[in-house]
């Protein structure tokens, strides 16, 4: 199996035709930069033609001044010079013998953060916020592999929220699996978008703001909107499809699951390349990343998995495999173990809250199906021994849940959903409002200097 992963594949071009029919039946094709067309059906010795190089149309950059980029400075590429295999960096530079040959032209290179990355080369540029005090700038790696035919743009972005982990091991583990000389399109990854928050364990900027809030920014605005708008401006518009990733707020876990606007025909699509993970509609929230991305032509989505401050392998695995399996179905890279199973799909999911106030002990699990009257848990009070059982008011699967804890009355304690028949699903099909859907109900613009306390449960 690794020899089939490896190198170019023989059997890539009979795989590439059923993978760009289910891309282009599933209306994922059609990317919208000049890097980002469809991906390529029976990858052939004639390959589609790359504009020479300092075409206009090439992605746009930042900082128009581009500096060359000699060679990939990181990880995966530095194995492949010591095997001694020469990467291309010229269009129309010959592939090593004993493989197939590389497309006779190259895509332009990809130019972004004042860089330039080669075809067939991975790098690691730097972005930072232009308001940082001078001389305390540290740069946030942004990691890029362009690959050696046409594709779409993947962004991955993790720890907007500083002390989510998950999404960080989940980007390092996708973007060091890919090799940029099999690599269809170009994968962007941003490990620790909230480098700041990061370091200090916390899931915002140094003044207390969210930065998942402010997108797409503004240049004079505070503090965290001139931090969104530059990350927008430099990084995201380059994206065709954004991954964000998160995990549970404050003590609280999620299943592994797409957070999507379902009623966007071009996300839809793109949520049923995703695999079997579990998928929630959830409608846009204003100023948070996977929002504005949407309203800039970005196809764009949440993964959910865990809970915060632990790295946690099942969740990350699984946010792995989902990601891959959206690669492949992109067309940007092969997979021999595709995910089959059924991709379960909630339009609705409610918030099962405490009365009493206590100590909360759960009794079900995130992933776990429950009938309605099903008890998912009590808040027991430690003097009184007083219990408050929690039972389930509808038949669905627990999506999240609080950890165990004290909490008040009103604590929103398991997110049950309530699952979609697959072929109930459609872009026509009425999408849960109101109540079911409680951090949207949630006026963003009010955030600025709130109280984290007071924030919505489980927000992104
Ligand atoms: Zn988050």
């Amino acid at each position: 199996m690794t020899a089939l992963r490896s190198g170019r594949n023989p059997t890539r071009g009979s795989r590439a035709v059923l993978l760009g029919c289910v891309a282009i039946c599933m209306g994922l094709a059609a990317p919208r930069s000049a890097h980002a067309q469809a991906p390529p059906a029976a990858k052939p010795a004639t390959v589609p033609t790359a504009t020479p190089s300092a075409t206009p149309s090439a992605t746009p950059s930042a900082t128009p001044a581009a500096k060359p980029i000699a060679r990939p400075s990181t990880g995966v590429a530095d194995a492949s010079d010591a095997s001694g295999t020469p990467t291309p960096v010229n269009p129309g530079e010959a592939a090593e013998e004993g493989v197939s040959p590389a497309p006779a032209v190259l895509p332009d290179p990809i130019r972004l953060l004042g860089g330039e990355v080669q075809a067939g080369t991975r790098a690691k540029l730097g972005w930072h916020a232009s308001n940082e005090v001078a001389g305390l700038q540290v740069d946030t790696p942004v990691l890029v592999a362009h690959g050696v035919s046409p594709g779409p743009v993947l962004c991955l972005t993790s720890a907007i929220h500083g002390d989510e982990l998950n999404g960080i091991e989940i980007v390092r583990r996708v973007y060091h699996s890919i090799d940029p000389e099999t690599l269809s399109g170009t994968l962007i990854g941003v490990p620790v978008v909230n480098l700041v928050g990061f370091q200090r364990a916390s899931r915002y900027l140094p003044d207390r703001r969210d930065l998942n809030r402010f997108f797409p920014g503004n240049p004079r605005g505070s503090l965290a909107s001139r931090v969104a708008y530059s990350f927008f401006e430099s990084v995201i518009r380059h994206c065709d499809y954004l991954v964000d990733l998160h995990t549970g707020s404050f003590h609280r876990t999620n299943l592994p699951q797409l957070r999507a606007d379902l009623s966007d025909p071009r996300i839809l699509a793109m949520t049923k390349g995703f695999g079997a993970i579990a998928v929630l509609h959830s409608n846009d929230r204003d100023r948070s990343l996977r929002s504005a991305a949407k309203r800039a032509g970005i196809a764009a989505v949440t993964i959910e998995a865990g809970e915060p401050m632990r790295l946690q392998p099942e969740e990350v695995e699984q946010g792995v495999r989902a990601i891959e399996s959206l690669m492949d179905s992109l067309g940007m890279i092969a997979r021999f173990h595709l995910w089959v199973d059924p991709q379960p799909v909630f339009y609705e999911s409610i918030w099962v809250r405490t009365s009493g106030s206590g100590i909360l002990l759960g009794s079900v699990e995130v992933g776990d199906r429950v009938e309605v009257g099903q008890t998912l848990g009590a808040v027991v009070d430690p003097v009184t021994n007083a219990r408050d059982t929690l039972k389930s008011p509808v038949r669905g699967r627990v999506l999240g849940k609080a950890l165990n804890q004290v909490v008040m009355p009103g604590f929103a304690a398991f997110r049950v959903g309530i699952e979609q028949r697959q072929q109930d699903l459609s872009v026509e099909t009425t999408v849960g409002e109101g109540d079911t859907h409680d951090e949207d109900a949630y006026d963003p613009l009010q955030l600025e200097g709130i109280d984290p306390a007071l924030e919505p449960e489980d927000v992104e």
